[in-house]
């Protein structure tokens, strides 16, 4: 039997002209811009025809040398023809041409990629054609003039100064300020001078060949998948290469043919604040990227938007009143249709409108919470997927301090409010400088003319963005409110002299590495540190939270071991506390007196006296800490780092501690070497000092359980008491700290006459400890999954000296990511699922929890959705977090099951 096996691959999909080939759910195949410039077209929408070639011929490119498909030209040569028919223009025909985009579009939008080329098929015959078609040789030569720019920057790599340079001197010439001011005479100069200037550099002419003109940008955006800028985005953002880039090419639309054509672009619903209204901007008689380069100020879309502002210059409301009404509707159609707020870019030539692009649009988290609530509450979608449409992670933005309103403000200049939260930092000028700065941990605000993708690495490293130039849609916006930085753009006053290392303004001169605060949510700009206060909780963050809490499985819980903690934790909804180390209340300073007596004491006689003065100290912590969770679970872990930790080192150290103390200088010194380790992290530390002095152990049990006596018999609700033995290992260890808590637990029941719930468990941070597990839920009532150590011990790294490789590994692609941010799922995590397996088949409801760095990590949270633990506890900040990831998880869990 013979099959035929060579079934002939698709490369090239067709869209506009009332139809498409592809649809929405192709992103895949056909990016992101792609499949939706398709469902546009299908939607009956007004779409230049194009088409689009897939993601597989990139992929197909990279596999094979950078060589094509050998059946891609004719694909992309029957594609053409067809838009050439729908259009009713050939390309490359001198008297009626054709002219196209060439635009580059991921699955996910990436502004790494290569900048989009306009214009193409434009040369020294067809400009002619266009300039005869269109009656407006000003225009043709305008286009013209644009391509060769782009074209040679994005497809030559030539620098673009080089052509602002030439058209700075045309207008010196000519005495014109304004681009608008030159005539086609004036613009068919500039092109001959650009058309040498790129001999000169590439020492072959400009291409005039608009089939390799074509083929040159096409094989550019398959380049540039593979360029630095790319690869760094993919990076940050978790995009796999394998994924590749599609390429649009599409019949032009003009936005540059004078007063009733225009560019512009929009969201369907403001992305800073989510407030439901039109929001953006266009320019007339412009092209493409004019909008967002910040070359003239753009105009505001509506009459409302446009009288908030203050603007003179008539919106598009008021300007285009017909084509306005026509893009309201076609707007909202779309937001309909993609049940989500859409980001659009649109072109208007001579009154009549062209889509060119839509996507769920960027958001802030402020706006991501407002736009998900009201689109559940307008009915377009259910309160589970509004759930599903905020990023757990992005609700940081929401969490983290804004400038205090009380506090004086001294403002140097104001700008955009581009993207929310205030920062403050030093001043530097250049991407570079911030990267550097921000690796050795200093907090610095990046302040430039304006962004451009090769910024990004420095914006990632900035704590906050300042930009003279650009819009709420410039770069430096866009990518702000992506990485969650806060941003004020367009502070036109800033005059960054970059060479003298200062900028100027109103008056004032300030130095590059001078305080300055940003505050993205006002557009000031402020001199030195100013006052931060605390975000507020309420609202469209407490309706989503209550919505994610009502289909949420795991409980959320916090770290937390001071009054201040617990009750941060518990304004952002813990429900308890899942690891609270007394360690902490050790170092205080009216204690650490009794501590080091304890530890100096020769024998239990002695530690016991020293115990006996902190006893009545620990037990006041836990009374304060039981009273605010009132009646929540609270997992108090026993001592646990080596006692050496308490003393002073150096003899300096032990001088003045003696002095201060009346301890023994020489004795001091003798413990302290005597207590001595090598290897800290693996000794005298953890259950193994219960064991050693079980008196220590002993003492604070009896805190914990006379607190918790206290707080029932003043009438609050008696806390939930769970008591953790830190890094246990073997079953025997357990058994003999399990009877000496009980002894103890038991004895002050006994003495007050009175008993409250009380657990005891086990911190299970070992290798050892997971995989006997089932030995360990003999004695153990609870398992909380300690997983910064349980890492550290799984890998045998130490968390605190990996900063030195740990880069490496991930560079390398070894480590996927950092796994003491995100759970190695496969190791650490197995060990995990072995001790919850073993665990429970010796005690079928031992209570399970993670309190490690990872329990408000969202990925790590949805492992530990899907082992099935109890609840997840992390520091107070991320609770919303983890509460929103938890109900994520379970609904991806319940769908699984499906
Ligand atoms: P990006 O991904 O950077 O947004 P695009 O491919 O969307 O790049 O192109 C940027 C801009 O170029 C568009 O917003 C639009 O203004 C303009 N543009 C692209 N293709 C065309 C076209 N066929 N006709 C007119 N303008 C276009
Ligand atoms: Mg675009
Ligand atoms: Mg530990």
């Amino acid at each position: 039997m013979v099959a035929d096996t060579m079934v002939k691959t698709r490369w090239v999909y067709a869209f506009g002209g009332g139809g498409a080939e592809g649809d929405a759910s192709m992103k895949n195949l056909l990016g992101g811009k792609g499949a939706n410039l398709a469902e546009m077209s299908s939607l009956g929408l007004p779409v230049p025809p194009g088409f689009t070639i897939t993601t597989e011929v990139c992929t197909y490119y990279y596999a094979h040398g950078q060589e094509y498909p050998s059946d891609l030209r004719d694909q992309v040569r029957d594609a053409l023809a067809k838009v050439e028919s729908q259009v009713g223009k050939t390309f490359g025909d001198p008297a009626n041409p054709l002219l196209v985009s060439v635009r580059s579009g991921a699955r996910a939008s990436m502004p790494g990629m290569m900048d989009t080329v306009l214009n193409l098929g434009l040369n020294d015959a067809t400009v002619e054609g266009l300039a005869k078609l269109a009656g407006d040789r000003r225009f043709a030569f305008d286009s013209y003039r644009r391509f060769i720019q782009m074209y040679s920057n994005v497809v030559l790599n030539l620098d673009h100064h080089m052509f602002e340079e030439i058209l700075d001197e045309h207008k010196e010439r000519l005495d014109v300020h304004v681009d608008t001011g030159l005539t086609a005479e004036d613009w068919e100069a500039v092109v001959a001078d650009y058309k040498q200037a790129v001999e000169n550099e590439r020492g072959e002419p400009f291409p005039q060949d608009p089939e390799a003109q074509l083929w040159g940008a096409i094989s550019a955006v398959f380049a540039s998948w593979m360029n630095d800028r790319a690869k760094f985005y993919r990076r940050m953002h978790d995009i796999p290469e394998s994924w590749g880039t599609a390429v649009n090419v599409q019949s032009m639309v003009f936005g540059n043919m004078g007063e009733t054509s225009a560019t512009g672009v929009a969201f369907t619903r403001n992305p800073s604040t989510g407030e439901n209204r039109l929001y953006g901007e266009f320019l007339i008689n412009a092209q493409g990227e004019d909008v967002v380069a910040g070359i003239r100020t753009p105009q505001a879309l509506t009459k409302a938007a446009r009288e908030e502002m203050g603007e003179k210059n008539p919106s598009m409301e008021e300007a285009l009143p017909e084509v306005f009404t026509q893009f309201k509707s076609v707007v909202e159609k779309l937001e309909k249709h993609y049940r989500d707020m859409q980001d659009i870019e649109f072109t208007v030539e001579k009154g009549r409108l062209y889509m060119l692009q839509t996507r769920n649009g960027k958001r802030t988290a402020k706006a991501a919470l407002k736009v998900a609530v009201d689109l559940a509450s307008e009915g377009l979608i259910t309160k589970e997927e509004a759930v599903m449409r905020v990023e757990p992670a992005s609700l940081d933005q929401l969490l983290h301090p804004t400038i205090d309103p009380a506090s004086p403000r001294d403002v140097i200049a104001n700008g955009l409010p581009a993207s929310p939260g205030a920062a403050t930092g030093k001043v530097v000028f250049t991407a570079e400088e911030a990267e550097r700065l921000g690796a050795a941990g200093e907090a610095v605000i990046l302040m430039r003319e304006e962004t451009s993708p090769e910024d990004i690495r420095g914006m990632d490293a900035a704590r906050g963005i300042v930009t003279a130039r650009g819009g709420m849609t410039s770069h430096a916006a866009v990518v702000a409110r992506g990485m969650g930085r806060p941003c004020v753009s367009g502070a036109g006053e800033l005059r960054i002299d970059q060479k003298s290392g200062e900028f100027h303004v109103r008056g004032r001169t300030f130095k590059a590495h001078d305080v300055i605060t940003i505050d993205g949510s006002t557009g000031e700009v402020l001199t030195g540190a100013v006052k931060m206060i605390e975000p507020e909780l309420s609202g469209d963050f407490a309706t989503l939270m209550t919505w994610a809490d009502s289909v949420r499985r795991l409980k959320v819980r916090a770290n937390a071991e001071t009054a201040l903690d617990a009750r941060t934790a518990r304004q952002f909804g813990a429900e308890g506390i899942g690891l609270c180390r007394t360690e902490h209340m050790f170092f205080d300073p009216d204690r650490i007196a009794a501590v080091r007596e304890m530890i100096l004491a020769d024998d239990e006689k002695g530690r016991r006296a020293a115990l006996e003065k902190i006893l009545p100290m620990q037990r006041q912590d836990f009374v304060e800490l039981f009273g605010i969770m009132e009646g929540l679970p609270v997992t108090i872990r026993l001592l646990d780092p080596p006692l050496h930790e308490f003393l002073p080192h150096t003899e300096e150290d032990v001088a003045s501690v003696a002095a201060a103390t009346g301890l023994d200088p020489a004795k001091l010194l003798r413990r302290a070497k005597e207590l001595h380790e090598v290897n800290p992290m693996l000794g005298h530390r953890g259950c193994r000092l219960g064991v050693a002095y079980p008196e220590i152990y002993e003492i604070q049990v009896r805190a914990i359980v006379e607190a918790a006596l206290d707080v029932a018999a003043s009438g609050k609700p008696a806390p939930i008491v769970e008591i953790m033995h830190p890094l246990v290992a073997k079953g025997e260890e357990m058994k003999f700290l399990r009877e000496l808590t009980d002894k103890t637990v038991k004895a002050v029941f006994a003495e007050r006459g009175r008993e409250i719930e009380y657990k005891v468990g086990a911190m299970v941070e070992l290798p050892r400890a997971a995989i006997r597990a089932g030995d360990l839920a003999e004695h153990a009532e609870f398992f909380s999954f300690g997983t910064n150590d349980l890492t550290q011990t799984t890998f045998g790294i130490s968390r605190d000296d990996s900063g030195r490789f740990l880069n490496a590994y991930i560079e390398k692609g070894i480590f996927e990511r950092d796994p003491f941010v995100s759970l190695d799922q496969e190791g650490v995590g197995d060990l995990i699922r072995i001790a919850t397996e073993r665990g429970r088949a010796t005690r079928p409801d031992v209570k399970l929890g993670i309190c490690g760095e990872h329990g408000g990590d969202p990925a790590s949270i949805q492992f530990c959705e899907a082992v099935g633990l109890d609840y997840v506890s992390c520091s107070a900040y991320r609770v919303p977090i983890a509460r929103l990831a938890a109900a994520q998880a379970a609904i991806g869990e319940r769908e699984k099951d499906r």
